[in-house]
């Protein structure tokens, strides 16, 4: 038997619900023909790149040395990206963020891995609130640490203040937050950002040493409040922000974000360092170098989002019409409503029926849930809301 780490043979045959249930539609869709099957099981999004995305690659190439277009660029990526980027950050949220706190990676997974890696050490948790993205269960242990997951807030998804204080312990070394949320679809209100702020701050004095805070953020700019979302290095010096462009650009395929490390970090240099070094460990030198410069070139734009807007608003209303409870999905391109019975996976199955495929919350650490992502054609979401209907009555909703 081949000499492995029994970890990673394990990681790679886990079975995982989403992949199943994707593959499940795409083997429905093989038999019955993909106009019958609604899949909603992947976060792949479904509008095209902006065509900026394109022009600019085509600009690059024609004008720019091709061994200079492709070759590498240091490790942290190149120093004009990430000064347009950080200025970018600037004109946004009025910060003086400069090229010295981004380092460029290959999406927010990678961004997560640098952060956990730089700041994993034997014992350490970190804390992230129920429902949540599962790999950061294995980001976090593969940076040697301990995932604590807050049990879930039903009423709205926000955080629960009580029940993440009973987390928090002198071992807590990161808090891990995701807004606009996947699964829930739920941003964070200023309200909660600040007393998250706010806790942090006190926690981390009272036991000595920095908790530091990593907002992942791929969903930045998925957004339907009226209000901007919180910026949330405003509220609390000590956070890390892991973007990517997999969403808010429609270029998931084509790994390219950042690690974002303000000033006000703590001990700022080293912790910098620290991201460097584990970029260094894992591999993640260079992101692509092509896209690092659709990135800068393209910053602040976005795919056009309002489908999503309009998508939201279509299965939202039909969903509650029919007598499901959904938390309030402000952001992102997932819903997560109750499922009429508590068992999720009994409800999905119920759902394969009708070729409707949805994925249980049980993956996210919240059973009694379903996940709805919404990031498929209009037309789908159109053709699939009989099929809840049906569903509903058969539950007597
Ligand atoms: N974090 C969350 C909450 C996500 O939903 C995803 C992808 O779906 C990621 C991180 C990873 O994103 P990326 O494609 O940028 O690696």
């Amino acid at each position: 038997m081949a000499r492995l780490s029994q970890r990673m043979v394990s990681l790679g045959t886990a079975r995982s619900e989403i992949r199943e249930a994707f593959a499940f539609a795409q083997a429905r869709a093989a038999e019955v023909g993909p106009d019958k099957v609604d899949d909603f099981s992947i976060g792949n999004p479904s509008v095209p790149a902006p065509p900026t995305v394109a022009e600019t690659i085509h600009r690059l190439v024609d004008e720019i040395d091709p061994v200079a277009l492709h070759g590498y660029t240091p490790a942290q990526g190149a120093p004009d990206v990430r000064q347009a980027l950080a200025e970018d950050l600037n004109r946004r949220y009025g910060t003086y963020y400069d090229k010295d706190s981004l380092y460029l990676t290959v999406g927010a997974a990678a961004s997560l891995c640098c952060c956990l890696s730089a700041m994993g050490c034997p014992g350490d948790e970190f804390i992230t609130f129920a429902p949540y993205f599962p790999e950061y269960k294995v980001f976090v242990e593969s940076a040697g640490g301990t995932l604590i997951p807050v049990p879930a807030n039903l009423e709205d998804f926000q955080i629960d203040f009580t029940a993440f204080e009973a987390a928090l312990s002198p071992s807590t070394k990161a808090v891990i937050i995701n807004t606009p949320n996947n699964p829930t679809g739920v941003v964070y209100s200023k309200a909660t950002v600040e007393k998250l702020g706010q806790v942090l701050e006190s926690k981390s004095r009272e036991y000595g040493h920095a908790i530091y805070l990593i907002s992942d953020e791929p969903y930045r700019e998925i957004s339907y409040t009226a209000e901007p979302l919180p910026w949330v290095p405003s509220y609390y010096d000590n956070t890390l922000v892991c973007y990517s462009y997999s969403k808010s650009l429609s270029l998931p395929g084509q790994r390219i974000g950042y690690v974002l490390v303000p000033r006000t970090v703590e001990e700022f240099d080293l912790v910098y360092a620290a991201i460097a070094g584990a970029g260094r460990a894992l591999g993640y030198v260079c992101a692509p170098a092509l896209f690092q410069l659709v990135a800068a070139r393209c910053a602040g734009q976005t795919a056009d989002i309002s489908v999503y807007k309009e998508s939201r608003d279509l299965l939202l209303d039909g969903l509650r019409g029919m007598g499901y409870t959904c938390a309030q999905p402000d952001g992102a391109f997932y819903l997560f409503p109750r499922t009429p019975e508590p068992d999720a996976k009994a409800f999905c199955e119920r759902a394969k029926k009708y070729d409707l495929v949805l994925v249980p919350g049980d993956s996210f650490g919240c059973p009694g849930h379903v996940r709805i992502s919404y990031c498929v054609p209009t037309e789908q979401i159109r053709r699939a809301l009989p099929k809840f209907k049906k569903l509903a009555e058969e539950y007597g909703l």
